[in-house]
């Protein structure tokens, strides 16, 4: 009979479990165990050796189409790579620059020669890649890119230039040593017969880079970017180029082509448009990001949670036993409400990847559909990169002095997962996104409105983009529908409660920000005044939208668990969650009229009660997490008698 832990695990799953399960048994190899090896060249060449092995087992099929070479599951692709994070993160990073991004730009931005000529050779590293896209002048702005790629029609090529210093390719995994190709993105230069030469905006070229010996080709000058904060097995580097020739054919040509007479083509139009359309096919790596982020958390979370089961400190008074770490209020307040953080994200997470392979496996997906996609993945990297750096630290200081030691694996999780919140997307850049997406759902219908409208306007519409639930839409209406409100304390364990003040936090926030920004607009002649004036606004509201999404996920998730046992466990983590969030944000709920002084009071009497009955099932609730056998990699938790940690029971 499966126990409570195995019910959960089997729950956060989710729908791609047997890859789970599959990811889970081959990181038991020996090959996969986590390292401590700080030294760069063993570091790559480590992670590297990692990745063959990887592609022996036809691990990276799952991301590529069937007709490609691959095995066109999406969703599968997205999992696996987040499952190695568990391992180790630089294993994780490089697997995913190689198969996600420097793939994900062949297979989603290509067209069939490329896909032909790339594809199958990439999945088995017959082919090093990596993803040229940041510079040194320009990495959240990508539009502003200044590589230039001019089609001199003469030859029938592409020269890519970096006609100034910060032009250079920066930051770019793989460019250090092991790619030989890079995909680049670059302004796309060019004439048709009778034209001004002009700059058709941000294009991605495929650009050999290095020879079989690893010598930089004529024009191209890389170089290593040395130590970095963390990632050692990560080979990040530069790249200059000098006025370098690739043929026409080497543009992955799916949104836009240049004819041999340098005539430009595109079936979308407008030039934002088509930038943003193919971002917006590149989405899976911000995914895979998020994921691993909220993986390597469960890791660092579940380290921490079972040194505080084992190790003791202070007598308690009348008593000659010193008192377990997870005994303390203090502790379990530190931790649990990290572990109920850790299960919504992923719940969160698990529908992500699913709207996501659903989309790519639906040729005639909704475009609205695919922007709320790219939205949700935006709004959960943040989540989940944040998250992950605050429960890194936090599970790091649990561990006292045993915690900074690089044996016990903390160290090197939060070095490693430090640069989540900045690369795939800069949190508060991609916080902006998600709000914009929020606010563009009715801009165009608020232009024009006079304040009365649109106030009535703000009351319904708004609304409804809120009500515009997640998942699992029924259950979730029922539950709000059938809330009981009082000034009990009891009613705060009300999921329905908790879901409309969730909800109603969101819905003010948005619209009173959509209302600022309309104020502001009015008053400044400058869009950009307008938008900063407001912008502090604009992001909480993002991130409340991000935290209501997140809850309604954990309800959805509870709903799929069909162990009893497990579900309550499941309801009451959703509970400390739920006040968690509340109580971070108590300020506004309280200004706000939504929280009275001793409903304030009764959530942190609510948090703590929820620690207290989740207690005795902390280390059922990490087994959840399901980490690999041999993942944990800490050694401290490996057996008693270490001059670190002494050993006691661990209660059960
Ligand atoms: C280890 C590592 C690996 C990487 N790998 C790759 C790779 O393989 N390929 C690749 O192309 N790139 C890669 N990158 C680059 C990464 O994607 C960029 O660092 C990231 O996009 C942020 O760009 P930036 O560093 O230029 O920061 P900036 O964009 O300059 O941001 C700096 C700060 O300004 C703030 N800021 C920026 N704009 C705004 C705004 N509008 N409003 C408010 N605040 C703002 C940001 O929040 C941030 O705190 C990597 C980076 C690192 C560190």
């Amino acid at each position: 009979m499966a126990s409570t832990a195995e019910h959960l695990t089997s729950t956060l799953d989710g729908r791609w479990k047997e890859v789970r399960e599959r990811t889970r048994s081959e990181l038991t190899d020996p090959r996969f165990a986590p390292h401590y090896t700080p030294d760069l060249a063993e570091a790559r060449a480590k992670a590297l050796e990692q990745m063959r092995v990887l592609a022996s087992m036809g691990y990276a099929a799952d991301g590529f189409a069937a007709d490609h070479g691959g095995t066109g599951d999406a969703g599968a692709a997205v999992v696996s790579i987040e499952m190695l994070a568990m391992s180790d993160l630089s294993l994780m990073v490089k697997a995913g620059v190689q198969w996600g991004l420097f793939g994900g730009a062949i297979e989603n931005l290509g067209t069939k020669p490329h896909h032909d000529a790339y594809v199958k050779r990439l999945i088995d590293l017959d082919l090093l890649g990596c993803y040229a896209m940041t510079e040194t002048g320009h990495g959240s702005d990508v539009q502003e890119l200044e590589t230039t790629a001019t089609y001199d029609p003469s030859t029938g090529e592409f020269v890519i230039h970096s006609p100034t210093p910060s032009s250079r390719k920066d930051f770019i995994g793989g460019a250090a040593q092991h790619a030989t190709v890079a995909s680049v993105f670059a302004q796309l230069i060019t004439a048709g017969p009778g034209e001004e030469r002009e700059s058709k905006g941000v294009h991605c070229f495929v650009v050999p880079i290095r020879d079989d010996e690893g010598n930089d080709l004529p024009g191209v000058s890389t170089s290593d970017c040395g130590y970095k904060g963390g990632l050692p097995g990560v080979d990040n580097g530069r790249i200059m180029f000098d006025q370098v020739r690739i043929p026409r054919g080497n543009l992955l040509n799916r949104y836009a082509d240049v004819a041999e007479d340098g005539t430009y083509s595109s079936p979308i139009e407008n030039p934002n448009k088509r930038f943003f359309t193919m971002l917006g096919t590149l989405v899976r790596g911000r995914i895979t990001v998020g994921g691993s982020a909220g993986a390597a958390a469960r890791v660092g979370i579940t380290i921490a949670t079972k040194y505080g089961l084992q190790r003791r400190q202070f007598n308690a008074p009348k008593s000659d036993n010193e008192v377990l770490l997870m005994d303390y209020l203090v502790y379990q307040r530190r931790l649990l409400p990290l572990i109920a953080r850790s299960y919504a994200l992923q719940f969160a997470q698990n529908e992500l990847v699913a709207k996501f392979h659903d989309i790519q496996n639906d040729p005639d997906a909704d475009p609205q559909e695919k922007r709320e996609l790219e939205g949700r993945a935006a709004g959960l990297k943040v989540a989940n990169t944040w998250h992950a750096t605050r429960a890194i630290q936090e599970a790091r200081e649990a561990c006292g002095g045993a915690g900074y030691m690089a044996e016990n694996r903390l160290t090197a999780l939060k070095a490693d997962t430090d640069v989540f919140t900045t690369f795939e997307g800069d949190n508060h850049v991609l916080a902006q996104l998600v709000a914009k997406e929020l606010l563009t759902a009715y801009a165009d219908e608020v232009q024009g409105m006079n304040p009365v409208d649109w106030m009535r306007f703000a009351v319904t519409t708004v609304g409804d983009v809120v009500k515009k639930r997640t998942a699992a839409q029924q259950i979730l209406q029922t539950i709000v529908d059938t809330r009981q409100d009082n000034e009990e304390d009891g009613s705060l364990f009300n999921r329905g409660t908790q879901m409309q003040m969730f909800e109603d936090r969101e819905d003010y926030m948005l619209s009173t920000a959509a209302r600022r920004l309309q104020g502001a607009q009015k008053r400044e002649d400058d869009p950009f005044d307008a938008f900063n004036f407001v912008q502090d606004h604009v992001l909480r509201a993002a991130q409340a939208h991000i935290d209501r999404v997140v809850l309604e996920a954990f309800v959805a998730g509870i709903d799929s668990c069909g162990d009893e046992t497990a579900k309550a466990l499941l309801n009451d983590l959703c509970d400390l969650y739920a006040l968690s969030v509340i109580d971070e944000d108590k300020a506004w709920f309280m200004e706000h009229r939504h929280l009275s002084v001793e409903r304030a009071k009764a959530v942190l009497r609510g948090i703590n009660e929820r620690c207290r009955s989740l207690r005795p099932h902390a280390e059922t609730l990490v087994e959840g997490f399901g980490i690999p056998e041999g993942a944990l990699g800490s050694a401290m938790l490996d057996g008693p008698g270490t001059d670190a940690v002494r050993m006691a029971t661990v209660p059960r």
